[in-house]
């Protein structure tokens, strides 16, 4: 077994230079020349090494992370049991194409995925690279076990930027703008949305499903694809009841229920998936993102009577359940269980709840609180009104990063700033990250 890294990081958050310092500052010149302009980073500065909750730039400044890439280093950075793992997958070997010969590991994170995913029915995964290939392969399959077409979304997805999932989200720019044409046969739907629609999950649901039956048909219907808790839409977590009435009227039709679990999955609510909060049983799952703590890895896990209609091949692809990712999901799965990570998520929601709510006492431009585990959320305002305030929300995360933190805005009106820190972030560390976004929103007031 490969020894882990040693710890040399330091646990605190350190501003050596200005941000992004001389050195990152560099880089981003080189990049300007190299990489296309089509890719943008939110915070320009260039990362050497990272541990827990903390990233040092090639300045030596130590940043922390209270977005882990994007819900992707649940746990946080280097962790020991992931890098033993990775380490030793890449001695023995990197990759066989599993279609080809295949491997234990990519078996062992099927049944961990059937064993974790909601429900005691049999099922069956598929492995992909990223999520936006696990969405995808999920609807080709619900496509197929239904013989319909039609995929139900809704108001403020994301679900990916490829063809088909550019189609499935909502958002046109930066994603769909110019982009098209689009794939058919998806139609989108309002979303339960507490904050501004003021209706309760069954009223929405009501909304939701008659806008299906109307515009579409139920009998058309191959599936309704759903983020549990909207990730990129700005983190609406919808009323209590709205799930559950739309899984009962999916399975009362004959339609597939698509849980896109690849943001709010793996302990980042305080549950294995968002889904599990309601107690809704979906037929099919798509994961990626905390599956495997950064390596490329997504799943698709459902009904063995849907995922096995699939012909033999119909499913694939030449990296998919790669073994290095396949080693870094079973440590993933293995350390979140063995430290209980889902508690601390449920721990982190009540410290930052707390300190959020009551910043929104003192400041006129936060609308909203929202969200559950380490997947919490501030909706921007402009003060008296619900109207966005993007500006705001721009200018936080301006402040964050000058300062050390990492924060992420999203939003379909680009107002909404979201906080997914490692689950590792220590009690200390969250409450210098909670000051400084603090003092951030008051400065933006
Ligand atoms: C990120 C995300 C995707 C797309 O995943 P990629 O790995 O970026 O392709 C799909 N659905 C949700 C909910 C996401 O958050």
């Amino acid at each position: 077994m490969v020894s882990s890294v040693e710890s040399s990081v330091g646990t605190n958050r350190k501003v050596v230079t200005e941000l992004p310092g001389p050195k990152s500052r560099a880089l981003h010149e080189r990049r300007q020349a190299a990489v296309s302009a089509g890719l943008t980073n939110g915070f320009p500065i260039y990362i050497e090494r990272a541990e827990g909750a903390i990233l040092v730039d090639v300045d030596g400044n130590r940043i922390l992370d209270l977005g882990s890439g994007i819900a992707v280093t649940t746990i946080g950075h280097a962790v020991p049991e992931l890098v033993d793992a990775v380490s030793a997958q890449v001695a023995a070997f990197t990759h066989t194409c599993f279609m080809v010969t295949p491997y234990e590991s990519y078996v062992e994170v099927c049944e961990e995925l059937a064993a974790l995913t909601p429900g005691s029915h049999a099922k069956t995964s598929a492995l992909f690279n990223s999520g936006s290939e696990a969405v995808e392969n999920a609807v080709k399959i619900a496509r197929l076990a239904s013989g319909r077409q039609a995929i139900v979304v809704f108001d403020h997805a994301y679900h990916g930027r490829t063809n088909l999932t550019m189609a499935l989200t909502a958002k046109n720019m930066p994603y769909k703008d110019r982009f098209g044409p689009f794939a058919p046969e998806i139609y989108r739907v309002p979303m339960s949305n507490p904050f501004h629609d003021g209706l309760s999950g069954a009223q929405a649901a009501a909304r939701a499903i008659k806008a299906i039956e109307t515009q579409v048909g139920a009998h058309n219907v191959a599936a309704v694809l759903i983020e549990p808790i909207q990730g990129e839409g700005g983190f609406i977590v919808p009323a209590e009841g709205f799930l559950p009435a739309l899984s009962e009227w999916t399975t009362a039709n004959g339609v597939l229920f698509i849980a896109d679990e690849i943001q709010s999955g793996f302990c980042r609510t305080g549950d294995w998936f968002a889904v599990d909060h309601e107690g809704v049983i979906p037929d099919l799952v798509t994961t990626a993102k905390g599956l495997a703590g950064g390596m490329p890895l997504a799943a698709v896990t459902g009904r063995a009577e849907v995922m096995n209609q699939v012909h033999e091949g119909g499913l694939g692809g030449t990296y998919g359940g790669n073994p290095v990712a396949a080693a870094a999901a079973l440590a993933t799965i293995k350390t979140l269980r063995d430290r209980n990570l889902a508690s601390r998520a449920r721990e982190l929601e009540t410290v930052i709840l707390k300190s959020l709510r009551s910043l929104q006492q003192d400041v006129a431009i936060i609308g909203d609180v929202r969200g559950r585990g380490a997947m919490i959320a501030i909706e921007l305002v402009q003060p008296g009104t619900k109207d966005a305030n993007a500006a705001a929300a721009k200018s936080i995360v301006t402040y964050c990063n000058q300062h050390g933190v990492i924060a992420l805005a999203c939003g379909t009106y680009g107002n909404v700033i979201r906080l997914l820190p490692p689950l590792v972030i220590t009690d200390e560390q969250l409450e210098d990250g909670l000051d400084v976004l603090a003092a951030a929103v008051r400065a933006a007031s």
